[in-house]
């Protein structure tokens, strides 16, 4: 079965010919269905810019993409809102949830784009609200909410369309630590269910959550860090 994701030789450059930014520089990756991987490095790394491909928001320049065995770079426009809205769930460091409306009708937005009714999205946003711990803020509008609060009302709407893959661009960044730390075990749990995550963040101690740790720096990939169980049930799977 072909991975999940797989990328080869990604390069990303943004600006001008004259006034090149290389984001990204040959990057290789593979994340196979229902891993917990967070990808470090420090800002300006090029995280940001990872995720936005791999999520489909953004294209590379250079290197090869296949999802799902599927090769990405012949996907047209349609075919790629599709696939992003399908598979997809998306968290980012400062909510960006809409301010005038309600949590249940901020969690129900990816339905819309499925075309589902009013009707027919509010009982699947109540549903994905409740299993963040928040049926009781339904009709809540996001400044009558807590950070940590909004930021579950961001999971939930990541959530609601039972994607294959949870990307969070520094989902803690914003919040104090003790909140940071439950929004970290709400992500254990989503992967306990068997969604694959992706966690972007500059922090080891968030980073160390996940069961694999990909480094980055300067736009390059420098290191891949099985951690804790995932470590041993690799070694023990090596021969002698
Ligand atoms: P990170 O998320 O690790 O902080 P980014 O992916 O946001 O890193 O950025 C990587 C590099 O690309 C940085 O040098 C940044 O300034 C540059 N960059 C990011 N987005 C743009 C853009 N839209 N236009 C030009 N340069 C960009
Ligand atoms: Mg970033």
């Amino acid at each position: 079965m072909a991975p999940l994701i797989e990328i080869a030789g990604i390069g990303r450059v943004y600006g001008a010919t004259n006034a090149p930014v290389r984001a990204l520089n040959h990057v290789d990756l593979t994340i196979e269905q229902g891993e917990f991987v967070a990808i470090m490095g420090p800002s300006g790394s090029g995280k940001s810019t990872l995720m936005n491909i791999l999520g489909l928001l953004d294209r590379p320049t250079g290197g090869r993409y296949w999802f799902d065995g599927e090769d990405v770079a012949t996907f047209g426009h349609d075919r790629l809102a599709a696939h992003r809205n399908r598979h997809f769930g998306f968290v980012f460091q400062g909510f960006n949830l809409l301010p005038r409306a309600t949590a249940a009708e901020n969690v129900a937005i990816p339905l819309i784009y499925r075309g589902l009714s009013r009707a027919e999205r509010h009982p699947i946003a109540v549903a994905a609200l409740a299993s963040v711990g928040l049926a009781h803020r339904l009709r809540h509008r996001p400044q009558q909410l807590s950070g940590g609060e909004q930021q579950r009302v961001a999971i939930a709407r990541a959530l609601v369309g039972d994607p294959l893959i949870l990307l969070a661009d520094e989902p803690t960044g914003a919040l104090d630590t003790e909140t940071g730390k439950e929004i970290l075990k709400l992500f254990k749990l989503i992967h306990g269910s068997g969604r694959t995550i992706v966690l972007i963040t500059h922090d080891l101690s968030v980073a160390q959550h996940a069961n694999r740790i990909v480094s980055m720096r300067d736009g390059r990939v420098v290191s891949h860090n099985m951690i804790g169980e995932a470590r041993s049930a690799l070694v023990s799977r090596m021969p002698g």
